[in-house]
């Protein structure tokens, strides 16, 4: 492991906090030191009061913040004085624990200070940096880690046995670093929990961290334990990988957690030879590399796809353990959060697109820890009663309580075909906006990068060709699990001509586009909408041309009318199925690619009108804009419209013709 220190870019950070953001920056970039919110760093500074009175204060990361990104506002002070006198005290429940953090920040609106907070404190030194490294958790997992650990580092570090973060550990550390330290000493390793480095200043404590994950390394090198080897391992040839079964699998995971869950797929050698090891029972049911990955993992995958099976063990976990809880603990969901299958690799699962992939990439990294540790003789989790005491911590029971309800399709997935642009592209918005992670489908090579983040995939793709929908829809189930809400969006506008004039090409385009690939996408999201936890919904967006066609669209009227006799049809046939569908009927809406200025301009000058007027030119003299017609497309997928399919509703500011 190598530093990334670079005098210019330490340059670039000004500010008394200035060094401590920009380390913490270098060691979040690194995701074998920590990973999502892990890891913590700190910094002592004196300063002086609105009195003039000199204070020592502790700016110790905050809540929420990522080391990667932080900025000098994630780092809360607090009181140092008072905070290292709370290591002493004979007790203090963790909430307590929390309240006094809580009531000793010197900035108000100041994130809550990391659990970790007293620990900081009583490190005598001004810089303190702490990381989950894999390396160092693969040598404490191993037979005899302790003496390991203390064979690697002699005296340079002191060595803490397993505590559960919080006040208990602080406490203990605070007796125990005293005893242990003397003049060598430049860090602290938490068996099967990470590893302290601490300096005079910002440099020296990153690169001692850097030193000490380096000499863990180098030890697994030395015991041929570092590289471990992925055998590239096809999956049996059979069945068990389509698009279907993956929905039926995020289907029982979401009815066993009760709420709908975002399931990823990954085959990719490192997951999926893991998945097919012969020992992979084995390895992977033991627990978590380190126990503070359960919140978001569970104590273990599930082997198979078996949910109920893993509910069953799940609750029998609970139950062992939460007899012997000192307070009353409620029990969580019995759904799985990873999967081994030999067939799809490796599954997460979340109740969102970013839960899942954070799943996905602890368990990317647990692998790593589990194969160095077994190539040193042997992994071995913790016991599983710690990794209980952290999944049923006050702390996040405390959490459950106060949690709010998620935004209302959290868990579910919409697909928007055309997403690039005018009405699709703002149907994306609206969707991710309700929690939903999205699909967006478009012939524009654009979509891909539209929205950058987690809950989104574009996919370009000509929806005419049925090869490329399944290859689309193949990719987006193993991204997010299946489909529940289909928005057919996707539609062309052919220029103006009076019947006599239509070239049979733009006829045949119109309805290739506005009618049968609908019904492509269609069919084959119809065992996905099936599978929906709450059921599928499909909204078509029709057009006014089909109640009240207009001259010279005899070809795009033609094809938006046989579009809502299908979606009619489709309300008949599947219903049995939980499916819905409804239709929504915009007209003149400008703010699209199509509605260039100039367009626009002749338009309303044929009418006689100025383009303000043209574009209220309606009952309610009101503008229609894409953003309203989506919105309203996403309320039809929601619980407003949960009883009702085959409606058409306008939503064109009213229209004479229509009423
Ligand atoms: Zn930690």
């Amino acid at each position: 492991m190598k530093s990334l220190w670079n005098d210019a870019e330490a340059a670039q950070f000004a500010g008394p906090l200035g060094p401590r953001v920009y380390t913490s920056r270098l060691l979040g970039r690194d995701r074998s030191l920590v990973l999502h919110g892990g890891g913590n760093t700190s910094v002592k500074l004196r300063e002086k009061n609105l009195f003039g009175d000199e204070e020592d204060v502790l700016y110790v990361k905050g809540s929420g913040w990522d080391l990667e990104t932080i900025e000098p506002a994630g780092f809360t002070p607090v009181a140092l004085g008072y905070v290292r006198k709370l290591a002493g005290l004979a007790q203090l429940s963790d909430p307590q624990m929390v309240n006094e953090l809580n009531t000793h920040m010197l900035r108000a609106g100041a994130p809550s200070p990391s659990v970790e907070t007293i620990l900081h404190a009583i490190l005598p030194h001004k810089y303190v940096d702490h990381t989950h490294a894999d390396a160092v958790l693969s040598v404490s997992n191993a037979p005899e880690g302790e003496k390991r650990i203390r064979e690697i580092y002699g005296e340079r570090v002191v060595v803490i046995p397993y505590i559960m973060a919080g006040f208990d550990l602080a406490a203990y550390c605070a007796r125990e670093f005293p005893k242990q330290a003397g003049k060598n000493t430049v860090g602290m390793v938490l068996l099967s929990h990470g590893v302290f480095s601490f300096g005079p200043d910002a440099r020296s404590s990153y690169e001692l961290m850097i030193e000490l994950v380096s000499m863990a390394e180098e030890y697994l090198a030395r015991k041929k334990a570092w590289q471990v080897g992925f055998s590239r391992s096809e999956p049996e040839p059979g069945p068990g990988r389509s698009r279907e079964d993956i929905a039926k699998l995020r289907r029982a995971m979401s009815d066993q957690a009760g709420f709908p869950m975002i399931v990823k797929v990954n085959d990719g050698e490192k997951l999926a030879a893991f998945a097919r090891r012969p020992d992979v029972d084995k390895l992977s049911q033991q627990g978590p590399a380190t126990p503070d990955h359960v919140i978001r993992t569970k104590p273990f995958p599930m082997l198979g796809r078996d949910v109920a099976t893993y509910a069953g063990r799940y609750r029998e976990y609970f139950e062992r353990f939460s007899a012997k809880a000192k307070e009353k603990k409620t029990m969580l969901d019995a759904a799985p959060r990873m999967a081994l299958d030999p067939a799809l690799g490796f599954v997460a699962a979340g109740r969102t697109a970013k839960d899942t992939a954070i799943v996905e990439e602890l368990y990317d990294h647990t692998i790593d820890v589990i194969l160095r540790a077994e190539a040193l003789g042997g992994w071995r989790a913790l016991d599983q009663q710690h990794t209980f005491d952290i999944e049923y911590w006050d702390l996040e029971q405390a959490k459950l309580r106060k949690a709010g309800s998620p935004p209302a399709f959290t868990g579910e997935v919409a697909l928007v075909t055309g997403a690039a642009s005018g009405i699709g592209k703002a149907c994306v918005e609206s969707f991710l906006k309700r929690g939903a992670a999205v699909i967006g489908l478009d012939r524009n090579p654009a979509i891909a990068g539209l929205w950058r983040r987690p809950d989104f995939f574009g996919v370009t793709c000509d929806l005419t060709n049925q090869q490329e929908i399944r290859k689309a829809l193949d990719e987006a189930v193993r991204r997010f699990g299946g489909v529940d809400m289909l928005v057919l969006n996707a539609g062309i506008f052919p220029s103006s001509q009076s019947i006599q004039e239509i070239p049979a090409e733009s006829w045949r385009s119109a309805m290739a586009v506005n009618v049968e690939a609908n019904l492509l996408v269609m069919q084959a999201c119809h065992a996905l909408l099936r599978l929906a936890p709450r059921g599928g919904r499909i909204v078509v967006i029709g057009s006014k041309n089909v109640p009240a066609p207009g001259p010279g669209a005899a070809a795009y009227s033609a094809s938006k009318a046989a579009l809502n006799q299908l979606a009619r049809v489709a309300a008949l046939e599947w219903a049995k199925d939980g499916i819905r569908i409804n239709s929504l009927h915009p007209n003149a809406v400008y703010d699209t690619a199509l509605w260039t200025e100039e367009v626009l301009a002749s338009r309303a000058k044929a009418y006689n009108l100025t383009v303000e007027q043209y574009k209220k030119n309606n009952l309610l003299r009101t503008e229609v804009a894409s953003k309203d017609v989506a919105e309203l497309a996403a309320e039809m997928c929601g619980a407003l419209f949960a009883k009702t399919t085959a409606a058409q509703v306008p939503v064109d500011g009213g229209n004479e013709r229509v009423v």
